[in-house]
């Protein structure tokens, strides 16, 4: 079992966060009905850290038997009560248990997030454990605030719509931010009464396992949060096809979002919610406020957490008139994101998830140039001695948006610059994708602002900033970049049935 490192004080400094990593163990056990179990076939896989190629532990592989098990675990818990019938304010105080023991936990929660997927410890103990906690404890405080509804019957009628909990959700979860993403699915699923089994990613396990173990210490009763770690095509795909999932909810590619529509087709037409790919356009005007810190929002757009952020700003769409100017500050800016050890807390730019990912995006830095866009910034392999996975933030720019670096996600730090000349050409090509997770204007003409926002077909646009947003606003996609939204009041939508309950009055 994981050891809990409770560091009196957060390591500052390279050598503490790799002392503290060298005294934890990993647990790489299923979490079902509150206890760490291997997969039922013995099966295993290792985790593999990409900062230096070490094996950190063997997960347990899960497969259909394992899911099976899961799914009648956590249709009990559900049938009992034990968590279901709880009263919100009940399930809230545990909810707010949870958070804090997330908090308490932060430097290991931290250290397991970078060591499994490559992130700069600084990003992971500074946004990825807050924000988790965070939003466990804001949709928590939120739950015993929402109310139902009376319908506007005839006086001799009374028609109530009340939100009932699903039943048993399957939350398939990605590497890029996985605690993060868990959070987004579990908060509101648990809130609201669900029973949950959470698959992580096979590339980044590790906080998931721990994740249930602390909130059966918050008080979750057993059976009501499992974690099944194991490959998509096993373990994800037995969870989505199965009979007895009421409601699947996912982040992650859009090719697997929409696998996981067939097989909710396939199977019991199970409500499916999905967080999918984006290609978000961030369009510069000649005017906006301050071109400066337009680049330097622009360089983190694409470099934060390795360009490995569905909503990147990785379609940089810049006025021709300042368009040369404006490559000259992204490149000026992106020294700030050099590739660093991520057990460093001044690194910005971490390691790249696996060899997989880090060969994808060298091949699209190879088609952007075989496609006849120029190679500004960046482009090779860093760090090799080290035995990581680490690569230069990239920037193309002459690209057109027909070419592939500017119509498909590449899930790195590659940006790619288009010009344009008015608003509507610039709106034209921001609107040309598949896509519509995320998009960002800069003017400081108010009406270029809204005029331009108003028309992107985007879940989320940010005016003069990039990548705003927290727990009070939903988020997803519209188009090819989901359906349904995580986080706020919304959230709840996706975990709850209406009924409308009618009584006739004599
Ligand atoms: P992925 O689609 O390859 O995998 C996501 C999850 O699905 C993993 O847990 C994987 O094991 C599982 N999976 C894969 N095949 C499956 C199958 N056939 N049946 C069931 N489950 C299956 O995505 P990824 O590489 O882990 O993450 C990167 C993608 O996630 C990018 O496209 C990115 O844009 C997207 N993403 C979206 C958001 C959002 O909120 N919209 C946030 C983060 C990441």
């Amino acid at each position: 079992m994981s050891h809990p490192v409770l560091s009196r004080t957060t390591p500052t400094d390279q050598n503490q966060w790799q002392a503290l990593a060298d005294q934890l163990t990993f647990e790489g056990r299923a979490y079902v009905n509150g206890a760490y179990q291997w997969a039922g076939s013995g099966e295993t896989f290792p985790s593999v850290s990409p900062i230096d190629g070490r094996q950190l532990v063997q997960v347990a592989s899960c497969d259909q038997a394992d899911a099976d098990q899961a799914v009648a675990v956590a249709r009990a818990a559900f049938d009992s009560g034990s968590w279901s019938q709880l009263a919100p304010s009940e399930r809230k105080a545990i909810l707010i248990r949870f958070a804090a023991l997330i908090e308490t936990h932060g430097d290991e929660l931290a250290l397991l997030e970078t060591l499994d997927m490559g992130k700069p410890i600084g990003h992971a103990r500074a946004v990825d454990v807050p924000a988790t906690a965070r939003a466990i404890r804001w949709t928590a405080e939120a739950i015993d605030k929402v109310y139902g509804e009376l319908a506007a019957t005839p006086h001799n009628q009374i028609g109530m719509i009340s939100r009932e909990p699903m039943g048993v959700v399957a939350a398939i979860v990605p590497w890029n931010f996985p605690m993060i993403m868990a959070s987004w699915k579990i908060a509101p699923a648990l809130a609201t009464g669900n029973s949950v089994i959470l698959k992580p990613s096979e590339k980044s396990p590790l906080t998931a396992i721990r994740l249930a173990e602390l909130a059966s210490e918050a008080g979750v009763p057993a059976g009501v949060f499992n974690v099944l770690p194991g490959f998509g095509h096993t373990v994800g795909k037995a969870l989505a096809l199965h009979m007895d999932v009421d409601c699947l909810v996912f982040t992650g590619s859009t090719n697997v979002a929409k696998q996981l529509m067939i097989y909710a087709g396939q199977s019991n037409m199970k409500r499916v919610w999905l967080e999918a790919g984006g290609k978000s356009p961030n369009i510069v005007f000649a005017d906006a406020p301050d071109l400066e810190k337009a680049a330097a929002e622009a360089a983190g757009a694409i470099a934060f957490n390795q360009g490995e952020v569905c909503t990147a700003g990785s379609r940089l769409l810049v006025e021709e008139s300042i368009r040369s100017e404006f490559i000259g500050l992204i490149c000026e800016a992106l020294k700030a994101w050099r590739p660093g050890h991520p057990l460093d807390p001044a690194t910005t730019c971490g390691a790249i998830v696996d060899q997989a990912q880090l060969d994808r995006i060298i091949e699209y830095i190879a088609i952007g140039q075989s496609e006849g866009a120029t190679l500004v910034e960046g482009g090779k392999r860093v760090l090799e001695e080290s035995g990581g996975l680490f690569i230069e933030p990239t920037v193309f720019a002459g690209v057109n948006n027909q070419m592939r670096i500017a119509s498909e996600e590449i899930f790195g730090p590659v940006l790619s610059v288009i010009g344009f000349r008015t608003a509507e050409e610039a709106i034209a090509i921001a609107n040309d994708s598949i896509y519509g997770l995320a998009a960002a204007v800069w003017s400081s003409n108010i009406n270029t602002a809204h005029k331009v926002a108003k028309a992107l077909r985007a879940g989320s646009v940010w005016i003069n900033h990039y990548d705003g947003g927290d727990m009070t606003a939903p988020f997803g996609g519209f188009k090819q970049s989901g359906n349904g939204r995580d986080k706020s009041l919304h959230a709840f939508d996706k975990y709850t049935e209406l009924k409308a309950t009618w009584l006739a009055l004599d």
